[in-house]
């Protein structure tokens, strides 16, 4: 069981956290609990860090002194025993005082690594997970502390480090098997890792589901519930659209699809570890905890809808290349990309023609410079604020007249860029960021209208109609 940062944010919310993991321990269930910092605090301990390496030591402790506060006050609320309490504030002073430590000296030699940065961040899972084991305890659990950096073993790519499948097996088998064997629960912090060296490393940001999926895979689980503040998988966002529905059972493939296309609710690889031995995936809600949430699954159930759920990310940008110089000689499309390759830019969407090759990027800072090493190459040009639209669904494969469909729902919407992918599981176009929420709400309303009960959660829609 996997609790993010709203789930863990307060002690209403660690008791609500508490509660639903009593309940599976209850039921006979052997349990391991990875939680995240609490909410925001990750962003918080990066800004502190930012801050102390631009000479800011004044600042950098205030906000660590915020932390410490939070902290201390969260751990006050939920910890009533005495030897427990004390035990525990003198763990969250002792860390904080190391935060300090790190902190000051990083104002006095003002340069952040990516080594010290993910010293930095782990401290939010450290003192969240530490908590929160006392928490369970408090609560009746037989929770048991374990640093998630002597499990969960790397590469040394700090900020984005790799796990080690085979160690981290090892360590897992060592370290919390027993644990439960035992009848215990073991609570450990997500995204921080360790290298074989022991130094801290970390996933890279919103980790936590990741480590879920890791020690999943890593202990052959038969479930990988990632606790979070929505009802899960939504056919499109319930901002942008009031009438989405929820998605019960969905592909691991569509999930994959849908997460690296800007639906938050999953880390994309949460996915492989899981796909990988087979096991389910829950999202589900911490607030709403009876709610059944999405189910993602090896291979998609059959749905009379080709999609399952339209997602849209935005702040992007579109680069033409258009080789009028130099036509379509061999290596082109590999020196174009060569470029985006030396300045580190993922490029999302891509289509080509005889004559040009047009790609997305986020739009960064970079583009500038990125453009100007294409212009070596062809004629270059660059616009920003473009929204990218993917619909997904595994249905799609081999039905006729879909794009039809889906273009004649927008056909009051000027599309930029299309793309089909070769696994035909999504459809996707780029069109001007002004027109995405119009766009998402006008296809909804044609590819949900009638949608099929087996997969979404029609009964809530019926039940807001009703009321
Ligand atoms: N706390 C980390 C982050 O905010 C990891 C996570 O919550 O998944 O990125
Ligand atoms: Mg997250």
């Amino acid at each position: 069981m996997k609790f993010g940062g709203t789930s863990v944010e307060d002690p209403a919310a660690i008791n609500r956290t508490a509660s639903i993991v009593a309940g599976r321990v209850t039921a006979g269930r052997q349990t391991v609990v990875v939680v995240s910092a609490m909410a925001r605090v990750t962003d918080q301990l990066l800004r502190a860090a930012t801050a102390a390496a631009s000479g800011d030591r004044t600042g950098a402790l205030a906000i660590s002194s915020r932390l410490r506060a939070r902290h201390r006050d969260t751990a006050c609320a939920l910890i009533k025993t005495p030897a427990e309490a004390s035990a525990l504030c003198n763990y969250i002073e002792q860390k904080f005082d190391q935060l300090d430590e790190i902190l000051r000296g990083l104002s006095a030699i003002l340069e952040l690594t990516p080594r010290i940065s993910d010293l930095i961040v782990s401290f939010g899972e450290r003192v969240s997970s530490r908590i929160i084991a006392s928490a369970f305890a408090e609560r009746e659990i037989s929770a048991v502390h374990v640093d998630a950096r002597d499990i969960i073993i790397t590469d040394s790519q700090f900020q984005k480090a790799a796990p080690i499948d085979a160690l981290i097996e090892k360590r897992a088998a060592e370290r919390l098997r027993p644990v439960l064997s035992d009848g215990k629960v073991p609570v450990m912090g997500g995204f921080i890792a360790s290298n074989e060296g022991g130094i801290t490393t970390t996933l890279g940001r919103g980790g936590s589901d990741f480590t879920g999926a890791l020690l999943g895979g890593a202990l052959a689980a038969d479930a990988i519930e990632i606790w979070t503040d929505v009802d899960g998988i939504m056919t499109s966002d319930p901002r942008v659209c009031p009438d989405a529905l929820r998605v019960k059972t969905i592909s691991f493939e569509e999930a994959a699809e849908l997460a690296y296309f800007g639906a938050k609710v999953l880390h994309p690889a949460t996915i492989l570890p899981a796909v990988r031995k087979n096991i389910p995936v829950l999202v589900l809600n911490s607030r709403n905890p009876s709610n059944e949430g999405t189910r993602i699954i090896p291979v998609a159930p059959h749905c009379r809808s080709p999609f399952k759920s339209i997602a849209v990310k935005k702040k992007l940008s579109i680069i033409d290349v258009v080789a009028s110089r130099m036509l379509m000689t061999h290596g082109y499309l590999k020196a174009i990309f060569e470029i985006f390759d030396k300045h580190q830019c993922p490029v999302d969407m891509v289509s080509t023609s005889e004559v040009s090759v047009s790609l997305t990027v986020d739009s960064n800072d970079k583009l500038p410079q990125i453009a100007a090493d294409l212009s070596q190459l062809a004629d270059v040009k660059y616009e920003g604020k473009k929204a990218l639209v993917c619909m997904v669904g595994e249905d799609i494969r081999g039905q006729n007249g879909i794009a039809a469909q889906v273009f004649a729902a927008i056909r009051h919407i000027n599309v930029r860029m299309i793309s089909q992918g070769a696994s035909e599981i999504n459809m996707s176009f780029m069109i001007e960021e002004d027109d995405a929420d119009e766009a998402v709400r006008s296809l909804h309303a044609a590819f949900f209208q009638d949608p099929d009960p087996s997969v979404f959660d029609v009964e809530a829609r019926k039940a807001a109609i009703g009321s």
